[in-house]
């Protein structure tokens, strides 16, 4: 065994004892990173990884304005929320203006689960209900009550009266085959009023939906079009409140500011996290003054490391370098020649079902055939590892876990992705072949 292997299988088993066995690790040979740099990471020996996947250092790996920020405010000033402070304020009032007009104040907290439990809170203030819909192929966070809208089945599950499912809206593999844009559209949205109606049947009533606004981790689904701002109306038409989770869609990773941009229907609740701090533990719930204003006087809330100047400052300098480094348009501009690129390659493979996405979140379905579009969760997994092998990394996701997720750092290069598309190709054709 070699030196650098030793090495690894020591800190392997360490691993097992400090965090226990289990912690969930990417790879089946996996590797150990000492230093990270824009698009690039770097493992113990000094091999570099360009980064196809890491969306929280959305503004890059070791950005040196976001750690002069942070250490600069850690030096001068940090403490909790109950002093005023000139640097959150400005943060809240920053981030709620790049929102839509509905989007008025900030509660701040740690993680997405965090902030997807505050607007629930406020969901469930604002009505009087606590009924909650969400995909059935959703991810929201892991806490108690966030972790019920994980793998909610059709009926709901037993043990969470109030939470409800509906299909996940996709065009590819549809509830319903062969209907037209405008039935399947139809077909979704009144799988949307049943889960409604089936919550309203009961004491619990109704509350609000809970969506990521592009689907991320159902697999980023192309939609019917106006399908979202229907499925809006539908929920406010029966009193409940349209809860946007922005945690993965968020800060231009779309090409646009927010996911709800992007697929067309206006929030009364948004929930924003993970490249928010670039690292730095920040997020946020944010809705108009009433909801807010409600939410607070009911709640008291209250969080010891949230709204502090350690995150607002953190959180300034990385909507600093997004707009500076005109992020947004690289979103756009690079997102499109990596889509491009890679529905190029997926049209002469057997295996590359669909290619689909906006700006830099990009998924490749991986599939047996093209004919039967059946999900292959161990060729996707087995593309991602030769990437890695070869320097890339990705990695595989979706509700059937055979999507190659492509969401690099912004800060991608178009040589980057250059170098991508060439390996990607392959490396997929390789595997085609021997298939
Ligand atoms: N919402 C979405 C859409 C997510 O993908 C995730 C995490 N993957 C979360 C919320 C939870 O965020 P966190 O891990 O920061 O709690």
């Amino acid at each position: 065994m070699e030196h650098a292997d030793m090495n690894l299988c020591e800190l392997l088993n360490r691993r097992d004892q400090s965090l226990g066995v289990g912690a969930e690790l990417f790879y089946s040979d996996p590797i150990e990173l000492v230093r990270g740099d824009g698009a690039h990471v770097f493992d113990r020996a000094g091999r570099r990884y360009v980064d196809f996947y890491n969306n929280v250092p959305a503004v890059g790996h070791g950005n040196a304005r976001v750690a002069d920020a942070i250490s600069l405010q850690q030096r001068t000033l940090n403490i909790n929320s109950r002093y005023v402070h000139e640097g959150v304020i400005a943060y809240a009032e920053r981030l709620a203006a790049l929102h839509a007009p509905a989007i008025e104040s900030i509660v701040f907290s740690c993680s997405g689960t965090e902030a997807n439990e505050v607007a629930i809170q406020m969901a469930r203030i604002a009505t009087g209900k606590r009924g909650i819909i969400c995909s059935n192929a959703a991810y929201h966070g892991n806490s108690d009550l966030v972790g019920r809208l994980t793998n909610v089945r059709p009926g709901g599950n037993p043990e969470s009266e109030d939470v409800h499912s509906f299909p996940f809206p996709d065009w590819y593999r549809p509830v319903v085959s062969g209907l037209s844009e405008e039935a399947l559209a139809g077909e979704y949205l009144a799988r949307i009023s049943e889960a409604i109606a089936r919550l309203k049947a009961t004491d619990v009533g109704f509350a609000g939906m809970l969506i990521c606004s592009i689907f991320a981790n159902e697999g980023l689904p192309d939609l019917p079009q106006g399908l979202m701002k229907r499925a809006a109306d539908l929920v406010r038409e029966a009193g409940g409140l349209v809860i946007a989770d922005e945690v993965q869609a968020g800060f231009c990773r779309t090409g646009h500011w927010w996911g709800y941009q992007a697929t067309g229907f206006t929030p009364d609740i948004v929930v924003m996290g993970k490249p928010m701090g670039n690292g730095v533990p920040i997020a946020g719930t944010g809705a108009s003054h009433a909801i807010v204003d409600a939410f607070r006087a009911k709640t008291d809330h209250f969080n010891t490391t949230a709204s502090t100047p350690l995150q607002a400052a953190a959180g300034m300098a990385v909507l600093d370098e997004l707009e500076e480094q005109h992020l947004l348009e690289n979103a756009q501009s690079l997102g499109q020649v990596l889509k491009d690129g890679l529905t190029r390659i997926a049209a002469r493979n057997t295996h590359l079902g669909e290619v689909r996405g906006r700006g830099l979140f990009i998924v490749v379905d991986i599939v047996t055939d093209k004919d039967s579009r059946t999900p292959d969760q161990v060729l996707a997994a087995a593309i991602c590892e030769r990437l890695k092998t070869l320097g890339f990394l990705t990695a595989n996701a979706g509700a059937y876990k055979n999507l190659i997720k492509v969401r690099p750092p912004l800060v991608i290069s178009l040589g980057d992705i250059a170098a991508f598309l060439e390996t990607f190709e392959a490396i997929t054709f390789e595997m085609d072949a021997a298939h």
